[in-house]
């Protein structure tokens, strides 16, 4: 079955017209904020660093339908429309459809997941002349998620906060309170009142809603992505490699000329308590000897990392939790489900949720 784990039940005070505080200005504030704009409610959302700041930043993201469960295959299918019909309002494609590639690990739990879900892939091995990948020596066997691509970060972001416009505003929220049947907002420049809040505020979330009486995961981990020189011609794909003996990594064309790889550590290297200048030192040397070893046509310097916290051992997959007038979003990998979550989200605030969701 297709949909959210749910328990609890709950309403909330509002409708079309209801007065919401969203915290938070990454993808999943701006795409909440979008939708709930679009449903005629009256906005504000709230950054302390301005729109796109942490987890969002960034040129490129990987899209991809090849999940660990039909469920989230069917929700990013439902996302990929959305990315759809942004792309339309945006005029221009804000996925490039290059298709990803998984191999390793992953791959034969994954194709069977895409075949229940009937999602389209094929099965490509290292001689298919449509690889894409600039490697020395290609895995025996890969998934092609055909519907797979390369999402435009920066252009989304560019998109999301013209929607949102005047309702966004650069400001801390350094407190919540239950008032009555709605809440305050506590901002340095005063307090705002308002029906509901969505805290979609990344790794700010947990402390917010812990205030609130909301549990959502509070334990961080470092996660930094390098971007190296590639003279590899033709399109490249999204690729997404566990194969055995290698470095766990998802890899891209971020930019023309640019190869973007992320390692997954699992050592205490990137623990919480190693520092971020630690992680950062431990996941470049991780990274640079996978691109040694097994990248071809890429120049083994980095060009620049991007830095993210990420939550601690937390998978595919989104979460909400409700109490009273505050709803709470958190996941991982969430970029990709960003115009399917905005619409979940947005339902969410103005029409009452379960106190407990979870699509995993
Ligand atoms: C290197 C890297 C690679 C990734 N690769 C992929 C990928 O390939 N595919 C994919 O789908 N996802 C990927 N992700 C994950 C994805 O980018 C994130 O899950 C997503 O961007 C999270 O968006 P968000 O809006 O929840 O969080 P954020 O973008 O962090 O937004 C939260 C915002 O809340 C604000 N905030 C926090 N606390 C407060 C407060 N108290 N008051 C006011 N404002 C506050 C912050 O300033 C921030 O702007 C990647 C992330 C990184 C960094």
């Amino acid at each position: 079955m297709t949909g959210p784990r749910a328990t609890g039940a709950g309403t909330i005070r509002g409708g079309a017209d209801v007065k919401v505080a969203v915290v938070g200005a990454g993808v999943v504030g701006l795409a909440a904020s979008a939708a709930l704009l679009d449903r005629g409610a009256d906005v504000v959302c709230l950054d302390r660093a301005g729109p796109m700041a942490e987890r969002s930043t960034g040129s490129s993201r990987i899209f991809r339908l090849a999940h660990g469960s039909a469920d989230l295959v069917a929700l990013a299918r439902d996302a990929r429309a959305g990315w759809a019909r942004w792309s339309e309002a945006a005029g221009r494609p804000l996925v490039r459809d290059v298709g990803c590639l998984v191999s390793g690990a992953l791959t034969l739990e994954w194709t069977a997941v895409m075949l229940k879900a009937g999602a389209p892939y094929t099965m490509v091995g290292p001689d298919w002349p449509e690889l894409g990948l600039p490697v020395r020596r290609a895995p025996h066997v890969l998934l092609h998620d055909t519907t797979g691509g390369v999402i435009d970060a920066e252009a989304t972001g560019a998109h999301l906060t013209a929607r949102v416009g005047p309702a966004l505003r650069t400001s801390l929220v350094y407190a919540l309170e239950e008032r009555g049947t709605g809440a305050r907002v506590h901002t340095p420049d005063g307090p705002l009142d308002v029906d509901a809040v969505l805290i979609a505020a990344g790794a700010g979330t947990s402390p917010l809603a812990a205030e609130v009486g909301l549990y959502t995961p509070a334990g961080l981990a470092h996660h930094v992505r390098f971007t190296f020189a590639t003279r590899q011609a033709g399109p490249l794909r999204a690729w997404i490699d566990q194969s055995p003996g290698r470095l766990a990594t998802y890899q891209h064309l971020a930019g023309p000329g640019r190869w973007s790889v992320g390692g997954l550590l699992d050592h205490a290297g990137v623990d919480w308590e190693a520092g971020r200048a630690e992680a950062t030192r431990m996941s470049r040397e991780a990274v640079l000897g996978y691109v040694r070893e097994h990248l071809d046509g890429v120049a083994p310097a980095v060009l620049d990392e991007l830095y993210c916290t990420t939550v601690a051992g937390l998978g595919d997959g989104f979460h909400l939790r409700r109490r009273g007038p505050f709803t709470a979003v958190y996941g991982d990998n969430l970029f990709k489900f960003a115009p399917l979550l905005g619409d979940l989200l947005a339902a969410a605030v103005t029409e009452g949720t379960e106190d407990v969701v979870d699509y995993v």
